[in-house]
Parts: C-alpha cells; structure tokens; sequence
C-alpha cells in the first residue's frame, strides 16, 4: 500500500502552500521596498530555510547576490541541545554588504544569536533577519526578527523544508506533530 505524504495529517499547526506562497510575495515586496538602491545579500541557513530562501529571492526584485551557510544545533532530536556548531561556511565576502540572514524559525533564538555574533564579526554593513517563523513563547535570548511570516504556538512544526529526522522538508505545507 502507498500513502501519500502530501496529506496534512492535522497537527495543531498548519500553514498551507497558499498562505506561505501569499506571505512570501508580501515579505519579497517588503524587502524589495526596503534594500532598492542597496547592495543585498542573502545569507541562508541550511538545511531547514532551503525552501523559503529559493521562494523569497524569486519575490525580491533586486539584483542581490547570495550566499548559504549551514549550522547544527538538533541533531535527531527535536529539542535544542544549545550547543550551536557552524558545519557549513560562507563562501564571500560580507564586506560593506547590507546582510539578510533567511532564517526557517527562530525558537530558543540560540542559534539566531550564535549566527548574528559570526556574521557580525566579518564586517557588514548592514545586518537584519527574516524568519519564516517564530515561536516567541518559547524564547531564552532576546534576538531581532526584522520581516517575519508567521508567529506560532509552541508546536514541533515540520514541511517547507523543516524536518522531523531528515524527512519531510519536501512537504509543500507547514504542519505540527500530534501531542
Ligand atoms: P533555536 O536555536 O532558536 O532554538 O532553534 C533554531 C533552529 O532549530 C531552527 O533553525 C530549526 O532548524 C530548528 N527548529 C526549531 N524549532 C523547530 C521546529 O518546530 N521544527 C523543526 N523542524 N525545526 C525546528
């Protein structure tokens, strides 16, 4: 028997393709407004933002440039350990550049302030944040959150790219286990 994994299962979160695909092109136009004139570049933080970065940038019309970093904080489980490691390093330059890092979700914001640290320490412009999601209650550290899509409850959400243990990134929705 084949079950097909494109079926919301019905967790207490869920965000379809429509509404994400909706918010993108608000936040593109948002931040389009906002950098016109500027030398942007987009940093992505793999693996989780793959999916909102290749969206957000086709609804940002600039001529921006971009680069991909890649951190681990999880490992299989689904609650942060804390402990931030960098895995993947950019490959340009940031200096004198406006930096957006395209973030899938902040939650403890651990990792979103390990990463503004770094970035910050090669020189920048500019840098601001956009994060497709954010679970505010279940913030430790204060972090900005420049252009946000959605704030959600406190639920292990996975789809459009987030995981449950490797799988699930190519659901095109936004759902949440069952507790
Ligand atoms: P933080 O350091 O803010 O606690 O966690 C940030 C990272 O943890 C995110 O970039 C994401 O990779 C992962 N993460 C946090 N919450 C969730 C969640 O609900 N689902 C998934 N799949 N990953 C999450």
């Amino acid at each position: 028997m084949s079950e097909s994994i494109f079926v919301d299962g019905g967790g207490l979160v869920r965000i379809s393709a429509e509404e994400i695909s909706q918010r993108v092109a608000e936040l593109g136009a948002e931040i389009r407004r906002d950098y016109a004139g500027k030398d942007l570049h987009l940093i992505c933080v793999l693996n989780g933002a793959f999916i909102f970065m290749a969206d957000l940038v086709r609804a940002i019309d600039l001529p921006l440039t971009m680069d991909f970093l890649a951190v681990s904080s999880y490992g299989e489980g689904t609650s942060s350990s804390g402990e931030v490691r960098l895995v993947k390093d950019l490959t340009h330059s940031l200096n004198g550049r406006h930096v957006l890092l395209v973030e899938d979700i902040v939650d403890t914001g651990l990792t979103m302030r390990y990463l503004l640290n770094y970035l910050e320490g090669h020189g920048p412009e500019s840098v601001k944040v956009v994060s497709l999601l954010s679970k505010p209650s279940r913030r430790q550290v204060e972090v900005p959150v420049h252009y946000l899509g959605f704030e959600i409850e406190d639920a292990y959400i996975y789809g459009y790219g987030l995981d449950v243990a490797h799988r699930y990134r190519n659901l095109p929705f936004i759902t949440s286990q069952k507790t």
